[in-house]
């Protein structure tokens, strides 16, 4: 059986994919991006993305990921959506076999861009309640709990942004942080924390998401200074612990760091030839979609000149 043949394939369809896609096309090489979901990446569960160069107002992240599908797709790349690789190998050609449910795939260069996936709290009630008002994604959720009391776990940009977010809905946001001072970004805390929806319980540590009639009712708290224990009557509980990478198709093949991100130089080669990686998913200190877009287009142009050092011309 013969296997389609890609001079790139891109694995992840978020801002370092779409970008190392439009990056890769545009240098006309065959580029096929699949992507297990659909195409954007995280940004599309944000509201509002406001630090993204070019758009004065902010843009929706949904809006703003069709719009580097759009553009990865005018220049010539495929988005395979609903499409997983299952497994990444690297032949002794040098070339990479890859695997969708089944069907092979045989590629020059991979460029591997799959990020990050929520993490989870692992406390009594999260797995329950999953969907009955345990969430993490407000943009998604938010809309359901109009008048509603919530609780917003985490203290970075993502629980803090998105605590102000519920703040249009929700009569009552609980911002719970296991520390006494928030992780997110300055300009972020100012814009939330002044919002008298707002309350915050700094030093506590949900313990359990308690429920009633199949559906959440409240949640415990305790005290990382003593102090007594709390109980919420909240909705809702929207989790925003951070992330964790998305790495299982490189593991065993390329360096990944004690965390599990992947290593990459300057220019988003990893330590196998041929195979790089951008966005989320790297050792790269800032995690934003600026950076993902600019590791991808790294990534692509490096790809291509690794293509070009490895193909022999034939005319
Ligand atoms: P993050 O920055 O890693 O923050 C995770 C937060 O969750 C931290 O405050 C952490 O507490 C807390 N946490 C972790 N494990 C916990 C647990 N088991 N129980 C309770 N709390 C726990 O993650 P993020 O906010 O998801 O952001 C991920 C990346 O995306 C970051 O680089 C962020 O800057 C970026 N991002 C940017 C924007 C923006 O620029 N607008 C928006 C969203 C995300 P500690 O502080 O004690 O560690």
């Amino acid at each position: 059986m013969s296997r389609e043949h890609i001079e790139v394939a891109i694995i992840g369809a978020g801002p370092g994919g779409l970008a190392a896609a439009l990056y890769a096309s545009r240098g006309r090489a065959t580029t096929v991006v699949f992507e297990r979901g659909i195409s954007g990446g995280q940004i599309i569960t944000t509201d509002c993305v406001e630090n993204y160069p070019g758009f004065p107002d902010g843009i929706n992240g949904s809006e703003l990921g069709d719009l580097m599908t759009k553009q990865a797709e005018t220049w010539g790349a495929e988005i395979r959506a609903f499409t997983p690789i299952d497994s990444l190998s690297r032949l002794d050609d040098g070339h990479f076999l890859l695997t969708s449910e089944g069907t092979e795939f045989e590629a020059d260069v991979v460029i591997v861009a799959t990020g990050a996936v929520p993490r989870k709290l692992g406390i009594p009630g999260e797995a329950e309640f999953t969907g009955r008002g345990v969430s993490w994604c407000a943009t998604c959720d938010a809309a359901l709990y109009k008048e509603k009391v919530v609780a917003v776990v985490g203290g970075g940009d993502a629980a803090v942004e998105e605590a102000h977010f519920l703040t249009r809905f929700a009569s009552k946001v609980h911002l719970i942080h296991r520390r006494d001072e928030f992780r997110a970004t300055k300009c972020i805390q100012d814009k939330c924390l002044c919002n008298p929806k707002v309350v915050e319980h700094l030093s506590r540590v949900p313990v359990e998401i308690v429920g009633s009639e199949g559906k959440v009712a409240g949640l415990r708290l305790e005290s990382t200074k003593g102090e007594p224990e709390e109980y919420l009557e909240v909705a809702g509980v929207f989790i925003f612990v951070g992330v964790d990478p998305v790495n299982e198709v490189v593991t065993g093949l390329a360096e990944l760091t004690p965390n599990g991100y992947i290593t990459i130089d300057h220019d988003g080669r990893t330590d196998v030839p041929g195979l790089f990686a951008a966005g989320d998913v790297t050792d790269s200190e800032l995690k934003q979609v600026i950076t993902a877009a600019a590791n991808g287009a790294s990534a692509a142009f490096e790809a291509l000149r690794y293509l070009d050092e490895n193909t022999t011309c034939t005319i």
